[in-house]
């Protein structure tokens, strides 16, 4: 599917999109139960493609849905009691900015690497370890576009409620551990910086979505 179809597909479900997000965000409570939950969901998918009992156009479809709903319900659960809706309103052209052409791109490659047979539908081996170069490789993108971005949209839900409330500035707390990236830790020394000013976790670093910095405002 090329990149558009995914935009229009997207755009009409929008509405249904919300509220299946505003449902998962109160299931979840939490960004990191909302993660977890989101992993399963993962496996499930894949398992589901790679043993047949779903075709390509549905596994599309299905991967599609999960991604948007997924960051929206990461949007809604950082907006908290603050009208989350609007947060939604606010938030949804940049979910689709930042979430499609990635997910097309890989969707894309999945594609390709089942034509090329380098990964095989209808492969029963019982554990994704036992087929490390294929399906593994497949459930691990997946989950960094269902369940891992989720707090990147927490955050960017928190951040719209800070802003509101008249915070004027904010800094990157970085988590300090042996994964934390060198741009992730350039942008905690920067310290207190004009509301707006830095990026969400997840975004412009090289950890992207495994990025777990925190924003602090005042
Ligand atoms: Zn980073
Ligand atoms: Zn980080």
């Amino acid at each position: 599917m090329d990149l558009l179809s995914l935009v229009g597909i997207a755009t009409k479900r929008r509405g249904d999109y919300f509220s299946q997000a505003k449902a998962l965000a109160k299931k979840a409570r939490t960004y990191e139960k909302l993660e977890t939950m989101m992993e399963q969901e993962a496996k499930v998918l894949v398992n589901a493609l790679r043993l047949k009992q779903i075709k390509w156009a549905e596994y599309e479809r299905s991967l599609l849905d999960k991604a948007l709903i997924s960051a929206l319900a990461g949007v809604y659960l950082g907006a908290k009691s603050a009208k989350p809706e609007e947060k939604l309103e606010k938030a949804w052209p940049k979910v689709v900015g930042d979430m499609l052409p990635p997910l097309h791109d890989f969707l894309n490659e999945t594609k390709k690497s089942i034509d090329d047979g380098d990964i095989r539908i209808g492969d029963e081996t019982s554990d994704f370890a036992e087929n490390p170069k294929s399906w593994l490789g497949v459930l691990s993108r997946v989950i960094r576009y269902i369940a891992n971005p989720a707090y990147s949209f927490f955050n960017l839900g928190q951040y719209y409620v800070q802003q509101e409330q008249g915070f004027k500035q904010m800094r990157r707390v970085a988590k300090l551990d042996k994964r934390t990236c060198p741009d992730c830790i350039n942008y905690a020394q920067q310290g207190w910086q004009p509301i707006g000013s830095l990026p969400m976790p997840g975004q412009e670093c090289r950890c992207y979505d495994h990025c777990r910095c925190y924003i602090d405002y005042r």
